[in-house]
């Protein structure tokens, strides 16, 4: 940022890439994966888009039972080697049991380690204090930390210190909405205020998921979607990393399609964050 001490910034680097208070990525990809042709269409846009990250759903927290769960560990060996096919350096995904970090670097290994993985804590977990002693303990892959949806920041914030206390201090912070008056008109409510506060507090990366917080695909009257509204307002406001929901045919997607972005919209909404990104 234009003000930034830079001795604050202590960050990580991971798979080639830095992530600090000062760095920026767009994590653009799936919400949950749910075939290889649709993997294969969302990083081959990366790719043409200059990308190097993404985030691919295998491990799914469903709040209903019936609906589909994540591919979980079997969609693992095509999304890893779809993801070094179209040089994806780093994939968020998100896991719910400790069982999946071995089953990630299992699959990692047996594929030659084609990408990288930053394991992501979801808003339902993010007070699972076995699940975050366990990502605290392995060191080989970052964490991605998502704000706890009803519980206070200083709570969240000692979620982040379960992870450093066990020994992974490679972890970005993520803002992703709080729950309100029954999800109208947004999903959640829009935290993105917050971010300059996470960053004077620690020295996490913040990430914003304008997907989760906006939670639909409606366009402002201005004709700009209202997720790429809020996206700037995390960018300007000094965001380090977006996680942002993308699907070739949102109306086949298994998991939130509402929200999801299409592919065309991909280019413009780059350029507008990196707009607000030379601006910040
Ligand atoms: C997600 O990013 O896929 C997700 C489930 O997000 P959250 O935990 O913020 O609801």
């Amino acid at each position: 940022g234009r003000h930034a001490d830079s001795k604050r910034t202590t960050g990580f680097h991971y798979n080639g890439l830095t992530f600090d208070q000062e760095s920026f990525h767009v994590f653009a990809g799936l919400c949950a994966v749910d075939n290889p042709t649709h993997v294969e269409e969302m990083m081959r846009a990366l790719k043409e888009n200059g990308q190097q990250c993404t985030r691919m759903g295998a491990y799914k927290p469903r709040t209903n039972p019936y609906t589909f769960q994540g591919h979980g560990k079997d969609c693992l060996p095509y999304v890893f080697e779809l993801a070094g096919k179209y040089g994806i350096k780093v994939i968020a995904m998100e896991i719910t049991h400790e069982s999946h970090i071995e089953e990630i670097d299992e699959c990692l290994e047996k594929t030659g380690r084609p990408t990288g993985v930053m394991l992501q804590i979801g808003t339902r977990n993010t007070q699972n204090f076995e699940l975050l002693k366990a990502i605290g303990r392995q060191k080989e892959y970052p964490a991605l930390l998502k704000r706890g949806f009803g519980i206070s920041l200083n709570e969240s914030l000692n979620a982040a210190e379960y992870l450093a206390s066990e020994g992974n201090a490679n972890v970005v912070f993520c803002l992703r909405g709080m729950k309100t008056d029954g999800g109208a008109p947004h999903r959640n409510l829009v935290d993105f205020a917050h971010v300059p506060v996470i960053k004077r507090l620690t020295r996490m990366p913040v990430c914003v998921d304008p997907s989760h917080s906006v939670g639909n695909h409606e366009r402002a009257p201005d004709g700009i979607l209202e997720v790429t509204h809020a996206t700037a307002q995390g960018i300007i406001a000094g965001a380090n990393m977006v996680l942002v929901d993308f699907h070739p045919h949102p109306s086949k997607a298994l998991v939130d399609g509402p929200q999801a972005l299409t592919l065309p919209d991909l280019p413009a909404f780059l350029e507008d964050a990196n707009l607000c990104r030379e601006t910040y």
